[in-house]
């Protein structure tokens, strides 16, 4: 009878603890439920602008779906003499952060006029020397250093994001590394050593690889050159059996192909990736792309197997 009774006891003890037990998972249920239909306080995004493309597209990589990032410079325009209309100034007034590269001659007329946005200079701290030379983002392995920049302005911000920015930091490194790794390889065996692009913007590029940059024009994709120096550029060509010379989607290519017609040697499109396309940027074309169409157009130049 004892036995019986323990026995009926327990029954009852089971059966309240899974009722109760369930009641207590259903409110659960409910509240959590209920949680997450109220509206949460608005935790809006920071927003961030990217003076042109490779900015744009590193800090894209790092920030992801936490942060608004928009590019300051017009898709398809090449930057380096680019300036900021009053209308397009109207986006900093919102912004949290602004990032450049340093050769944007504009930010010294603006930076003191938005207070509480944070500029940052990609390139700080960067050693190049003597070198002023802004085309840092060509190096895949100057631009980790670029990227790593950034995240710090972003978790500078955006502290409750630390973590999520630093995994995405790291995470577009090592996607740079590979790149380092794969243009290393591909250039490992080939026939010549010198590239012509069309302006000045591979030094950085050239001293990581080993290649020799014989420019077109100046840092500066707008410098125009004399007549004596396209007869000289032509002399070299010549000279040096060099088999291509490179255009840049953003600028009129008619110079370069004219000094192709005249050398009798082929063109090419060397990016400096200063900006994308329109058709490019609606294709999802990517840095990282890029840097690969590059490498198989260089590898052409220098006769690589
Ligand atoms: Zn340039």
């Amino acid at each position: 009878m004892k036995k019986l009774l323990t026995v009926a006891i327990s029954v009852v003890v089971i059966a309240v603890i899974a009722v109760f037990g369930q009641q207590a998972n259903v409110t659960t249920k409910e509240y959590t439920r209920q949680e997450t239909m109220v509206p949460q306080p608005q935790t809006s995004k920071i927003k961030v602008i990217a003076s042109f493309y490779p900015l744009y597209e590193f800090t894209k990589n790092i920030a992801r779906d936490k942060a608004d990032v928009s590019v300051f410079t017009p898709v398809g325009v090449e930057p380096h003499d680019w300036e900021p209309s009053t209308q397009d100034l109207v986006a900093l007034e919102n912004s949290d952060v602004f990032v450049y590269n340093g050769m944007e001659s504009y930010v010294g007329k603006i930076i003191n006029q938005y207070p509480s946005v944070l500029f940052v200079e990609a390139s700080q701290g960067i050693n190049l020397g003597a070198n002023s030379d802004p085309h840092i983002w060509l190096d895949p392995v100057l631009a980790k250093d670029q990227v790593m920049m950034i995240k710090d302005s972003l978790i500078k911000v955006d502290p409750n994001n630390a973590q999520y920015y630093e995994d995405n930091a790291n995470a577009y490194s090592e996607q740079l590394d590979e790149l380092d790794n794969t243009i290393r390889a591909e250039l490992t065996n080939c026939k010549k050593d010198t590239i012509v692009p069309f302006h000045d913007a591979f030094s950085y590029f050239g001293s990581r690889y080993g290649i020799k940059i014989h420019a077109l024009s100046g840092i500066i994709p707008e410098s125009e050159p004399t007549a004596a120096d396209l007869k000289n550029l032509i002399d070299f060509v010549k000279q040096n059996q060099v088999k291509v010379i490179f255009a840049e989607e953003l600028v009129d290519p008619k110079l370069a192909q004219a000094l192709a017609d005249e050398a009798g040697v082929q063109i090419m499109t060397l990016s400096p990736l200063e900006g994308l396309s329109k058709d490019e940027m609606s294709s999802g074309k990517s840095y990282l792309n890029k840097m690969h169409d590059n490498l198989n157009n260089i590898k052409v130049a220098l006769e690589c197997t």
